[in-house]
């Protein structure tokens, strides 16, 4: 298999090439050349094998088609290590909860750090320990973090061989378990740099270093942001695990609905569905940062500034544009790369919109590809964190809340599945004002505002994080 750029660029990769790189030099983002299809045999291999090996072996085989540089047995041993229920939690690693008959919701957030991130960064850390071994390098992942990112690469990359990773936070604006759940870590190659300013700060700063490429290439410095493929490719599995708990056949359609902010999720779900599972449709749910829906109702891509950016109750669904969004694009423009490159880049930068309204194309959003979206406010979450709470004795966190309202307005006959994107610990107030209640929190979590704190606070200042980085990697890259 090879990959190749959204914006046209003629040059092919393999799979360990794009997984330790960002974008494509032209800008663009890495698809695989062509999606391949399952066909019924391979499905019904499929299902036996989740429900006989288990979801690492189901990885094992999807995973298969995508990466040809990395041999069968090793990729297979990366699987098993990955997906255990050590890690995860539960045998099935990705359960169904039935809240009703036809009505699912499919917990993808039994992981380290309770998002539905770990799916793919545990993933992400032993592809990256084994292919740095292989060629023998290091890498310092820098990375700028609100909340979930941040702690799902920091429990991905702890104490692997080659990789440190310096992660900036806004110093005192994440809520005390997140500051806990990423502070508290020991490990001495996650460094923690609570940075006095808010996120877009961090931003900056990660941009200036990045942007130093002299200072980049000296101290090998990388990231595990959400346009990286290997990602992306890790969340397909969970369709097919979610697919094959929902139905008792291979000819039952059945519909996802996904919190979604980046795109990277549901564009997880578009690529099982292109390679034939039957999704009959990928509905798309939005908080009050409404860029998807927006798109998916109109045809209108408007990115927003960060005035018009909202502060919501479920935050890792803030987003003033979809970054992988580009992805999904290139597939229904059927891959040209010249007019993907012309929508995507500097007339984006300028115009801060495009519109295929007018296009034959998206008249195929739907009819092709299966695609619906809907949104969810403040006042939504809380009413639908009560009601499933009153109705079916579970507790879900926001985000997953704007799933669930967004999916019962997408009903039909089929079963609905609805991704758990976070567990309602994460975010106590919100539960609060729903249930007058404080969430249920796992038993290995009691208590972890109380561990001691690995934490560096620095000022908003790129030359000083530079610093702190040069000072823990000899030139080499290694540490100290
Ligand atoms: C990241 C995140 C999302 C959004 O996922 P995308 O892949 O960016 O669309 C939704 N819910 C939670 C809890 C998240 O952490």
């Amino acid at each position: 298999m090879n990959y190749l750029s959204t914006r046209g660029d003629p040059a092919r990769r393999k799979f360990c090439d794009i997984l330790l790189e960002g974008l494509a030099p032209d800008g663009g983002l890495y698809l695989p050349e062509r999606y391949p299809r399952i066909d019924a045999r391979t499905l019904a291999d499929w299902r036996a094998l989740y429900a006989g090996q288990g979801y690492a072996a189901l990885a094992h085989a999807v995973l298969s088609l995508y990466i040809d540089d990395i041999s069968s047995t090793d990729l297979q041993a990366i699987c098993a290590k990955t997906y255990t229920e050590a890690t995860f939690g539960t045998p099935q690693i990705t359960p169904l909860k039935r809240l009703e008959d036809g009505f699912y919701l499919e917990a993808l957030s039994n992981g380290p750090t309770l998002a539905f991130k770990d799916m793919a960064m545990q993933l992400l850390g032993n592809l990256f320990e084994y292919e740095l071994t292989r060629r023998g390098q290091q890498l310092n992942i820098l990375g700028a973090t609100s909340g979930d990112t941040g702690s799902a690469a920091e429990y991905a990359m702890r104490g692997k061989r080659g990789i440190r990773v310096f992660m900036l936070s806004p110093s005192g604006r994440m809520s005390a378990f997140q500051q806990a759940q990423m502070y508290s870590l020991q490990d001495p190659n996650i460094h923690n740099l609570a940075i006095e300013g808010v996120f877009d700060d961090c931003q900056d700063i990660v941009k200036t270093v990045s942007g130093d490429l002299a200072f980049k290439r000296r101290y090998q410095i990388g990231s595990v942001n959400s346009i990286n493929w290997a990602r992306l490719l890790a969340q397909v599995v969970y369709y097919f695990a979610g697919y094959f708990q929902a139905t008792a056949s291979n000819d039952d359609p059945v519909r996802f609905t996904v919190p979604s902010g980046n795109f990277g999720n549901v564009c997880a779900g578009h690529v099982a569905r292109m390679m034939g599972l039957p999704i009959e449709r990928l509905v798309i749910a939005t908080n009050e940062n409404d860029v998807l829906d927006e798109f998916f109702r109109t045809g209108v891509y408007r990115v927003r500034g960060s005035d018009q950016t909202h502060e919501t109750s479920s935050p890792s669904m803030d987003i003033s544009k979809a970054s992988n969004f580009e992805r999904f694009i290139a597939d229904l423009l059927g891959r040209d790369g010249a007019r993907v490159a012309a929508l995507f880049g500097e007339a984006l930068n300028r115009a801060k919109r495009f519109d295929l309204s007018g296009e034959p194309a998206f008249a195929q959003v739907l009819t092709r590809y299966g695609f619906e979206s809907g949104s969810s406010t403040h006042a939504d979450r809380v009413a639908t964190i009560r009601d499933v709470w009153a109705r079916h004795q579970v507790m879900i966190d926001p985000h997953t809340a704007d799933g669930v309202k967004v999916a019962h307005e997408h009903r039909s006959n089929v079963p609905m599945i609805v991704l758990e994107t976070a567990l309602p610990v994460k975010f106590a107030a919100t539960i609060e004002e729903a249930l007058g209640r404080a969430p249920d929190r796992p038993a290995h979590f009691v208590g972890i505002e109380q561990l001691s704190k690995r934490v560096t606070v620095l000022p908003a200042d790129a030359e000083r994080v530079k610093d702190f980085i040069a000072a823990h990697c000899a030139d080499d890259g290694r540490c100290a």
